[in-house]
């Protein structure tokens, strides 16, 4: 069934008589035009029992029509009353629609304000967010195919990655890189600001790429990823220049047992508690489970972190077609980070990865 018809079932079984559709991810979602519109107004329409219309400004109507949607697509001039243009469009549909559905999580109060002005006798009491988020939940084999392609693509950026590396030379130097060179085969945007950290830099798994430059004798993180037909990849990896410590190593290898147990064990019928806790006990065992301090993994698909969220206290049972990453991470606060990550897709008795740069300790011995 396609989405689209989905939704409308959906919208039937709720008792509402219209949705108001407003994150640009979901409008791409369930119409394949995916567009910012910025900060002017564009909604998706959708009603159980009558056809469902796209309102864009008026300058992405020949885009919208040209992205596949077959049902019509209404534009606006900036000069225009775009709510009240709404509300023609909508009577049009449903006389008086008086239950509405939003999405609470994307549509601002001054937003729902207008619509409301439009609508004085309707309510907007009921949130979509979670019905589309279960919507998102499993992945179709043409998102699979896609999130394939845009993992083949994170492959390639780590690879530019790891040809660019130099005594010397700064992480934000080895970003600007690999990014120029993806940029170059026409993938426009990365899912998230690349992250190279080197040394003890990597320990703060969340601080950003900086001029800190490579040094011998340590791991480097690369963390990365883009964006291909509106899908994400996400990928990281952790390789060494020159020689390593003894506790360098330790690390490096203690992630890679924990990554590699999770990716074997994730399969229809674990739950994403008991994934993390796969990966967890590993590190744990190993003494470092104080610095493991990120759950395992985290949804992918038209955004690079969506449902489900592989941790401790959700029962979700994992199911065919359920993409997230497995990324467990040391982070010995002052001496180093590693964290090595695939994204994979759960299959009818495993998983399979999207990306597939070698996870085996990679060294580099530089000049
Ligand atoms: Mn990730």
């Amino acid at each position: 069934m396609a989405k689209i018809d989905e939704l409308q079932t959906c919208l039937a079984h709720k008792g509402l008589d219209a949705a108001y559709i407003s994150d640009p991810m979901t409008i791409g979602y369930l119409t394949g035009f995916y567009e910012d519109p910025i900060e002017r107004v564009m909604a998706l329409l959708v009603f159980p029992d009558s056809e469902p219309f796209l309102f864009t400004p008026a300058l992405e109507v020949e885009a919208a029509k040209g992205a596949g949607w077959t049902h019509p697509v209404y534009g606006y001039l900036d000069h225009e009353d775009a709510y009240a243009l709404i509300a023609a469009h909508v009577k049009k549909q449903v006389t008086e629609p008086v239950n509405w559905g939003i999405e609470q999580n994307h549509l601002t109060v001054s937003r729902l304000l207008k619509l409301q002005n439009q609508f004085p006798s309707a309510k907007f009491n009921t949130d979509l967010t979670s019905t589309i988020e279960q919507m998102r939940l499993i992945k179709s084999d043409d998102e699979i195919a896609k999130l394939n392609e845009a993992g083949k693509w994170a492959d390639f950026m780590l690879e530019e990655g790891f040809k660019n590396l130099q005594l010397g030379r700064s992480e934000q130097e080895i970003a600007a890189n690999l990014e120029y060179e993806l940029k170059k085969h026409g993938i426009m945007h990365t899912s998230f600001d690349t992250l190279v950290q080197a040394g003890a830099h990597a320990a703060e798994p969340h601080g950003a790429t900086s001029q800190r430059k490579i040094n011998n004798n340590e791991l480097v993180l690369f963390d990365l990823g883009c964006v291909v037909d509106g899908y994400c990849s996400d990928v990281s990896r952790t390789v060494a220049i020159g020689t390593l410590n003894k506790k360098q190593k330790e690390i490096y290898k203690v992630c890679l047992e924990a990554q590699l147990a999770a990716q074997e064990a994730a399969k229809p019928g674990i739950t994403a508690e008991e994934l993390d806790k796969v990966a967890r006990d590993v590190i744990s065992k190993a003494g470092y489970g104080e610095y493991f301090i990120h759950r395992l993994g985290h949804g992918l698909g038209l955004s690079d972190h969506e449902f489900p969220s592989i941790m401790e206290g959700n029962h979700l049972v994992l199911q065919p077609g359920m993409c997230f990453s497995i990324e467990p991470g040391i982070y010995i606060p002052g001496i180093a980070g590693v964290r090595i990550e695939d994204c994979v897709h759960i299959t009818s008795d495993g998983c399979e990865p999207f990306t597939h740069t070698n996870k085996a300790l990679k060294t580099f011995e530089l000049m």
